[in-house]
């Protein structure tokens, strides 16, 4: 049973008001809120298990380093990867998909080689890649969307050639919503012989991943977004490709042995951890996994798939209301204008009742390009929305609308 208030109590930043309203977060896409044994696994940490990890022999060390590697353990049952080899501990997504851009592109690319992204990639997904077009002349293919906001699958077939090396595309969009048929966009790749890196940023925290029922070759997430703390992500790669790509940054951790003349690498996955991880980091991460666990990824999915139906359904009856994303799969996220409006004025006055949203080009200028905008509001759900908070957020659109009418 789905007790939506029960939940809501495990967040405390949900009851807090704002301009002496309560607070109605629908920012989730940005980040999620934290529930309480989030924030306390790190408190705890600090106050009775702080050490560095993998190097001590002390006891604290060696505790710390057995939460640390547990965390990993969490996260491989999370999205059922083959082995902790695999789990590679990053920043976040951004950080994943540069590691995985700069040493493929390093090792695997000649100049004419071509990567294949989408049109409704994040700037993290394609700035990454333009950083390696400059320094090593790869080249960018870009699948194309249709006007409800889904992969033209037929034109994704053609860009493949002799020089495409790799797919790399998001799973959910943060703008559209749009859950993209990425088991069928790996499987024509494979077809192909070439790898596909999907950023699971917007899917990991709204619907169940397997990475090796999708058969991914590499999948990042954040863990902000999925309840979990700030400046901790994953890199999930299948072992032979991890073992074929050089180490991303130099230092501790990372080593076997160094000497000034020669250096060797340390084993999967530390080979790309180089320096002191965020230990602490890792184990809130855990923590929000076990937490969504308990919950249940399905359960969530249903209720948040409830939520943005009802939230489709009560904006589409606004007038002057248009809708970006109409894919036939869609996840919780709902980006829209009303009218001529400003985003940023939308944004602004919801803001002033309470109501947390995103406005602007949600770091997907180039979709905002292909849709002809500058920008959008974007509400996203989590787990602890409610209808009431979307009955509000509807309530608020109509005030702003009235107000510019
Ligand atoms: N990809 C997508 C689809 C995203 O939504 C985001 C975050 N908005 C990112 C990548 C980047 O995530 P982070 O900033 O946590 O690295």
């Amino acid at each position: 049973m789905y007790d939506i208030n029960k939940i809501r109590e495990d967040f405390p930043i949900l009851s807090r008001t704002v301009y002496g309203k309560p607070l109605i977060y629908l920012d989730n896409g940005a980040t999620t809120q934290k529930p309480r044994c989030v924030v306390e696994a790190i408190t705890d940490e600090y106050y009775s298990v702080n050490a560095n990890v993998h190097r001590g022999v002390h006891f604290l060390s060696q505790q710390a380093t057995n939460l640390h590697e547990a965390s990993r353990e969490t996260v491989r049952q999370f999205i059922n990867a083959r082995s902790t080899a695999e789990i590679v501990f990053t920043r976040g997504t951004t950080e994943s998909i540069n590691l995985v851009a700069s040493t493929f592109a390093d090792s695997q690319m000649k100049a004419g080689d071509e990567v294949i992204v989408s049109a409704m990639e994040h700037h993290s997904n394609i700035v990454s890649w333009q950083l390696q077009a400059a320094r090593k002349g790869i080249v960018l293919r870009v699948i194309p969307i249709n006007d409800r906001g889904e992969l033209l699958l037929d034109e994704y077939e053609k860009l493949f050639s002799e020089r495409t090396k790799l797919v790399s595309v998001t799973h959910v969009s943060n703008v559209l919503g749009t859950v993209n048929p990425v088991k069928d966009i790996i499987a024509t790749a494979h077809a192909h012989g070439v790898p596909v890196l999907i950023d699971g940023a917007q899917s990991i925290p709204h619907i169940k991943v397997d990475v090796q029922d999708l058969d991914a070759d590499f999948y990042v997430f954040s863990g902000h977004k999925i309840y979990g703390p700030t400046g901790v992500g994953v890199l999930y790669g299948k072992e032979e490709w991890l073992d074929r790509l050089p180490p991303y940054q130099g230092g501790g951790e990372m080593i076997k042995n160094v000497s000034f003349e020669k250096t060797t690498f340390n084993e999967l996955p530390f080979k790309f951890e180089a320096g002191t991880p965020d230990y602490i980091g890792t184990t809130a991460l855990a923590k929000a996994l076990d937490y969504v666990s308990a919950l249940g990824i399905d359960a969530i999915a249903r209720h948040e798939h409830e939520l943005t139906t009802y939230a489709l359904a009560r904006l589409k009856a606004i007038p002057g209301m248009r809708i970006f994303g109409e894919a036939a799969e869609r996840g919780a996220v709902i980006s829209f204008l009303v009218g001529n409006i400003h985003p940023f004025d939308m944004g602004t006055l919801l803001d002033r009742l309470g109501i947390a949203v995103r406005t602007g080009h949600h770091c997907a200028e180039p979709l905002m390009h292909r849709m002809g905008i500058e920008g959008t509001v974007r509400a996203s759900f989590g787990l602890y929305n409610t209808k009431e908070e979307v009955d509000a957020l509807a309530a608020g659109i109509e005030r702003v609308s009235r107000m510019f009418a």
